[in-house]
């Protein structure tokens, strides 16, 4: 298969072939056991990463306690200089930084591209830091007497992030939570770990001070070790909901604050009255884009009244004609999964929905053509499945309750909009949701009455921009911020108010009510 000439990794992150940790401003190898990482496309072992144990992991949080106090002492304007610094570093690395994600993830390089932009977008506005931490000042709250509040940073904070968004997802955490005057240590997935030492590099780079930002490599024993170290004031978590609630509460046990973002099963309400040529471009676009691995994907449809007789065979025709093929092929529109363990889970709950009685339109184990087992010509090691089409599905079969992360969109049929409410409103995972249609009143009330987190109007992947903040409802996020924008800014400093008189005359004596206006 020809490879187009799309940018490659830069020699310095191939080379050496071990992903280690970043620790006080230098490349750490580590001493741990090691698991292999792979290129999901070929499915060869490109690199190996190393996984901290205890020490490993103490040492960072260590390497961040001690760089803390200059970094929160250093005045705002100039943590704003280094990101914007960080910034023009990143913007340009973008495609380098793209090429070692749709190595190491899989997913088609145009959506890496857009991934490191929406990362991007969120290091922009920490940059306005200055603006964002300005207090609230009241003056002569009492005769004499002015009141202030000011934000101020927590000190090392923490973050454990999924693979599948291994630039953008740390860049919803670091840049704020360094912008507010804390030290970071990173715990990125083992599974794609190449993007968050280019960007501790590039951070290096930009002039950040040695320790302000650490990464381990890691799986459970380093996220265990950062859960319980006393010196870890909060903990930011992006990841799948069982893990997330584990999180939420071991980090809460220790009295830390934690954000825990979780899984999802997303669902797009589709009207009678919806532009049919809209919704399959924006059905297609987010069911199968990312192979599906992504927290915003759409994994359900729910056809409103007849909307299914006339959707179902043209998503169909559309699903059998997406090009899969390696991310770096300029025609790709998906690429494969994350691993053999993915490309299995996602086959058993293929297997899964047809026993429990769904329809399979569309079966992505096999060619739509030929109904061989599905393969990649050139390719036959990477983890790649076909996009998959289920009809029929109801509310109790497994495919519809749980998170499947793989390229299979599941259609129910609902006889109303209210039902179609209903529906999404009895689900537990409440990331994100979609409503195509043309009635502004259906819509007004869908948005108002929809128990889920972030919300689109004929929009299908409604992912806030930088200055608004991420976060679903309910099993998709415990904690009661959410990620990045003006919550992460108050997520990652603590309020603290302070009186104060200058008295100029003789001292009154000791007052024992309690202090009021006077
Ligand atoms: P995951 O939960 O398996 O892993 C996430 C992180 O937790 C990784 O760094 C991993 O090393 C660590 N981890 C895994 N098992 C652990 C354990 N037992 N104890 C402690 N730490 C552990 O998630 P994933 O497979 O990497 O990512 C996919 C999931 O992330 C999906 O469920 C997806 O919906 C979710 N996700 C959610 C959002 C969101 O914003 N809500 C965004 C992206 C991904």
């Amino acid at each position: 298969m020809a490879v187009s000439t799309l940018p490659q990794p830069p020699a310095a992150t191939r080379s050496p072939d071990l992903v280690g940790h970043w620790i006080g401003g230098a490349a750490v190898p580590g001493s741990g056991a090691r698991l292999p990482v792979f290129n999901p496309s070929s499915g060869a072992v490109v690199r190996e990463v190393t996984l901290a144990g205890v020490e490993e992991a103490n040492a960072a949080v260590a390497s961040a306690q001690r760089a803390w106090r200059g970094w929160a002492d250093t005045p705002p304007v100039r943590r704003a200089r280094v990101l914007a610094q960080f910034l023009t570093l990143l913007n340009r690395q973008r495609d380098a930084l793209a090429a070692l994600i749709t190595e190491e993830h899989g997913k088609v390089f145009s959506d890496a591209q857009g991934e490191v932009t929406r990362g991007i977008e969120v290091v922009e506005f920490a940059c306005g830091i200055p603006q964002l931490l300005k207090g609230d000042f009241t003056d002569q709250v009492s005769t004499g007497i002015d009141n202030w509040t000011l934000r101020q940073p927590l000190g090392v904070v923490a973050g454990i992030t999924p693979f599948n968004f291994p630039c953008m997802v740390p860049c919803w955490m670091f840049p704020l939570a360094l912008a507010c005057g804390n030290s970071f240590v990173l715990k990125p997935s083992e599974r794609d770990p190449s993007a968050s030492l280019f960007m501790a590099r590039l951070l290096g780079e930009a002039g950040l001070p040695a320790g302000v930002f650490n990464v381990v490599q890691g799986d459970k024993t380093a996220v265990d070790a950062l859960l319980d170290h006393p010196e870890v004031r909060a903990l930011s978590f992006v990841g799948s909901t069982p893990i997330a609630h584990y999180i939420y509460q071991r980090g809460a046990a220790h009295g830390k604050r934690v954000q825990a973002l979780g899984g999802a099963k997303n669902h797009m309400v589709v009207m009678p009255d919806a532009d049919l040529d809209q919704t399959v471009d924006a059905l297609i676009g987010s069911a199968y884009g990312s192979a599906g691995e992504r927290c915003m994907a759409i994994s359900v449809a729910v056809l409103v009244g007849d909307t299914g007789e006339r959707l179902v065979p043209r998503l169909a025709e559309r699903a059998r004609q997406l090009r899969i093929s390696d991310g770096m092929e300029a025609q790709a529109e998906m690429g494969p999964l994350i691993n053999k363990t993915a490309l299995e889970r996602v086959r058993g709950y293929i297997e899964d929905g047809v026993a429990s009685g769904a329809r399979l339109v569309v079966d992505g184990r096999r060619h739509p053509v030929s109904g061989a087992p599905f393969a990649v010509a050139g390719r036959e090691a990477g983890f790649y499945i076909g996009a998959t089409l289920f009809d029929h599905v109801t509310p109790q079969m497994r495919i519809y309750r749980e998170e499947i992360f793989g390229p299979v969109l599941a259609c129910v049929r609902v006889p109303d909009f209210a039902a179609a409410v209903d529906l999404v409103n009895g689900h537990t995972l409440a990331n994100g949701v979609a409503c195509y249609t043309r009635d502004g009143n259906v819509a007004r009330e869908f948005g108002r009455r929809i128990q889920v987190g972030m919300v689109g109007i004929n929009v299908p992947i409604p992912v806030p921009m930088a200055w608004h903040g991420f976060g679903g409802w309910k099993s998709s996020l415990f904690g009661d911020m959410h990620a990045y924008g003006e919550e992460g800014v108050r997520f990652y400093t603590r309020q603290k108010s302070i009186m104060q008189r200058w008295p100029e005359s003789t001292p009154k004596g000791a007052e024992f009510a309690m202090p009021t206006a006077k």
